[in-house]
C-alpha cells in the first residue's frame, strides 16, 4: 500500500517536470494559433504558381513544412466573404453559424438599402479620424458617428471563443483584416478585439462593442508613416480612396501583415500562459481578383507579392515568438470564376446576366398578376444572384408570400431565356441592349438556369434529394424577406460595372480553397484527399484540447495530425 503512494506520489511529482510534446491550449501548447485566410484564392493558383515561390516562410512554409490539403471544398453555396469567414472560424456552413451572405435586404431594419452581415446600431465605429485635429485631405467628417460592428448574426461559437471559454477568458483572441466582415467573423463573438480599415483613409478602426478608444499602438500605427507609405507603394501620390486604389495592390498585404504584427508585439500574443488565437484575412486579392480575374498577370504579381509579404510575417514571429511555438492554419473564403468572357473564347458556355432586364420582366408579370396597368415596381432596388428579393410591402394585400414568389417561380425560365442564352457577344464592352440583340441573334441560344426555388419552399427544406440539395441546406439562413434562389448554370453570373467576375455559386472553381496547416502536431505532406474548411476549426480544437464550436460539423484531420505517443500522454 505505501508503496502505491509512494509510486503515486513520485508520479505526481514528476509529471509536471516531464517534457509533453502534444499541443493543449491550456499550457500554452502552442503559445499562439494564427488563422490565416487569403480573401478569395481558388485552390488551384498556388499550386500554378508553386515553382515561383522562393521563400521560405511564405507559402512554402505550408508546401514544404505544413500539411498542405490540395481537395479542400465548400460544401455549400454561399461562397462569398462573410459566410466563408464564419465558417473557417466556426466549422459551420450558414444552416449552422447564420451567416448567409455579406449583405442583405432587412426591411424592418432599412428600407433604403441592403444592411451588412457585420453591422450593428447598437455601437459606432471607433479611431476614425475624428481624434485627428485636422481630418486628411479631402476627407469630410460624417456629421453623427458611424454605425458600428459586432458579430450581431453570428449564431455559432468560433475556435477562438472556445479557447476564452476554456481558458476562464485569460486566452487573448484577436481578428484583424481590411473588411469589417472578414476581420469579425472568424474571431468570434468573444474577441478581445477585431481591426479593419476606414475605406477612404485606410485607417484601422474597431468598433465598441470591442472597446471605447483605440489601444494607444493603434493610435500610434495610424498617426504614423505608414499609411504614407503604402499608398507610395501602390504608386499613387495620395487617395480618398485607400480601400479601392491601395487595397487592389501587393502594398495592401504588407500595410495589413505590419499591423497585425504590430498588434501581436503589443497585447503580448504568445507571451501568456495560454494559447492565444489572431485571425489575419488578407483582402487584396479579391479586390484585385474582381477587377481582372483570376487568371490575370497582375493576380500571379499579387501572389508573388504575397509570398514575399508572408515570408517577412512569418520570420518575424520566427524571432518573437518562435515559430516552433505557432500553429497556422492556412485557407481562403472563397474561390473564384474565370472571367466570362475568357471561359467563352476556350469554348465554355458562359454567360453574364442583367438582372435589371431579368427582373424587369418578371416585374411585368407580377403587374400583370396582381396590379393590372401599373407599374408597381415589386423587386427591390439592389439584386445580387442567388436570391432575388421581392419589395413584399408593396403587394396588395392578402397576396402571401407563396402566392408571389410562386408566380416568380412560375415566369423565370422564359424570363431568363428571353435574356438570351448562353454564349457572350466577343466585345464586353457592349451594352446591355447589344448583348440582347446579338444573343437573341444566336441559334444556339438557350435557357442558363440550373435551379429555382421560393424562399418558402427553401424555409420548408424543400430540396432535391442530392449532393447539390445537401449543399443548398447547408446554405439556408433565415435572414431577408421575400425572395426567389436563382442558381444559373455554370460559368455564369451577373453583369457588374467595373469587375470582371465574382463568386457567390455552388460551383467548384467557387468552392475551392487551398488548406494548410503548419506546427508541431502536424505531419508535413500533400494530402489529395477531400476536405472542408469547417474541418479547420473542429481539427484545432481537438489539438488544443477545447470543445469544437458550437455548431460546428467538421472531421478531425487525422490523417495529419502526429500520432501522440503512449508515454507522451497525462
Ligand atoms: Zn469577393
Amino acid at each position: 500500500m505505501r508503496k502505491c503512494v509512494v509510486a503515486l506520489l513520485t508520479f505526481l511529482l514528476v509529471l509536471p517536470a516531464t517534457p509533453v510534446a502534444y499541443a493543449d491550449a491550456y499550457h500554452a501548447r502552442p503559445k499562439l494559433v494564427v488563422i490565416l485566410v487569403i480573401d478569395q484564392l481558388r485552390g488551384d493558383l498556388l499550386e500554378r504558381y508553386r515553382d515561383d515561390f522562393t521563400t521560405a516562410n511564405g507559402f512554402n512554409l505550408f508546401f514544404k513544412r505544413g500539411a498542405y490539403f490540395s481537395g479542400c471544398y465548400y460544401d455549400y453555396n454561399n461562397t462569398k466573404t462573410a459566410p466563408g469567414h464564419a465558417t473557417i472560424g466556426t466549422g459551420a456552413y450558414t444552416d449552422g453559424h447564420g451567416i448567409g451572405s455579406n449583405e442583405w435586404w432587412d426591411l424592418g431594419r432599412n428600407t433604403d438599402r441592403v444592411i451588412s452581415s457585420v453591422e450593428d446600431e447598437r455601437y459606432r465605429l471607433v479611431g476614425t479620424f475624428d481624434d485627428l485635429p485636422v481630418p486628411p485631405p479631402g476627407v469630410i467628417p460624417p456629421a453623427a458617428p458611424r454605425i458600428g460592428s459586432s458579430p450581431i448574426n453570428l449564431r455559432a461559437s468560433t475556435l477562438g471563443d472556445e479557447v476564452r471559454m476554456a481558458t476562464h477568458g485569460e486566452a487573448k483572441l484577436y481578428g484583424v483584416s481590411l473588411k469589417d466582415r472578414a476581420s469579425i467573423l472568424p474571431a468570434g463573438q468573444t474577441a478581445n478585439g477585431a481591426f479593419w480599415i476606414d475605406q477612404a483613409t485606410g485607417r484601422f478602426v474597431t468598433s465598441t462593442y470591442y472597446m471605447k478608444e483605440l489601444p494607444g499602438w493603434a493610435t500610434a500605427f495610424n498617426r504614423g508613416p505608414r499609411i504614407a507609405q503604402a499608398v507610395k507603394e501602390s504608386g499613387l501620390d495620395e487617395t480618398t480612396q485607400f480601400y479601392s486604389l491601395v487595397g487592389r495592390t501587393p502594398a495592401a498585404n504588407s500595410y495589413e501583415l505590419d499591423f497585425a504584427k504590430t498588434l501581436i508585439e503589443n497585447e503580448k500574443l504568445g507571451q501568456g500562459k495560454v494559447t492565444d488565437v489572431i485571425s489575419v484575412s488578407l483582402s487584396a486579392n479579391d479586390i484585385l481578383g474582381h477587377q481582372l480575374g483570376p487568371d490575370s498577370d497582375a493576380q500571379h504579381e499579387m501572389l508573388l507579392g504575397l509570398d514575399r509579404d508572408l515570408n517577412t510575417f512569418f520570420t518575424a514571429l520566427d524571432k518573437s515568438v518562435g515559430l516552433a511555438n505557432v500553429t497556422v492554419a492556412f485557407t481562403a473564403d472563397h474561390g473564384i470564376a474565370p472571367v466570362p468572357r475568357e471561359s467563352a473564347r476556350l469554348g465554355i458556355a458562359s454567360a453574364s446576366l442583367d438582372l435589371e432586364l431579368l427582373t424587369e420582366d418578371l416585374n411585368k408579370t407580377l403587374n400583370a398578376k396582381f396590379s393590372p396597368g401599373m407599374d408597381v415596381k415589386y423587386f427591390l432596388p439592389t439584386q445580387e444572384l442567388p436570391n432575388l428579393a421581392l419589395n413584399w410591402p408593396k403587394f396588395p394585400a392578402g397576396v402571401t408570400e407563396r402566392e408571389a414568389e410562386q408566380v416568380v417561380v412560375e415566369a423565370m425560365p422564359a424570363a431568363i431565356r428571353r435574356l438570351g442564352g448562353p454564349e457572350l457577344p466577343p466585345n464586353n464592352n457592349a451594352t446591355p441592349e447589344a448583348t440582347r440583340k446579338y444573343l437573341e441573334s444566336r441559334e444556339d441560344a438557350g435557357p442558363s438556369l440550373y435551379f429555382l426555388r421560393s424562399r418558402v419552399d427553401l424555409a420548408e427544406g424543400k430540396v432535391p434529394n442530392t449532393e447539390f440539395g445537401r449543399r443548398v441546406s447547408h446554405s439556408w439562413s433565415d435572414h431577408g424577406g421575400w425572395y426567389v434562389m436563382v442558381v444559373p448554370t455554370a460559368f455564369q453570373m451577373e453583369t457588374f460595372s467595373g469587375i470582371q467576375t465574382t463568386h457567390y455559386s455552388p460551383w467548384s472553381y467557387d468552392r475551392h480553397v487551398p488548406m494548410a496547416f503548419f506546427g508541431v502536431d502536424f505531419v508535413p505532406g500533400y494530402y489529395r484527399e477531400a476536405v472542408a474548411p469547417v474541418d479547420i476549426a473542429v481539427t484545432l480544437a481537438s489539438v488544443l484540447g477545447v470543445n469544437a464550436p458550437s455548431a460546428s460539423v467538421g472531421h478531425v484531420l487525422t490523417q495529419a495530425l502526429r500520432r501522440v505517443k503512449v508515454e507522451e500522454a497525462r
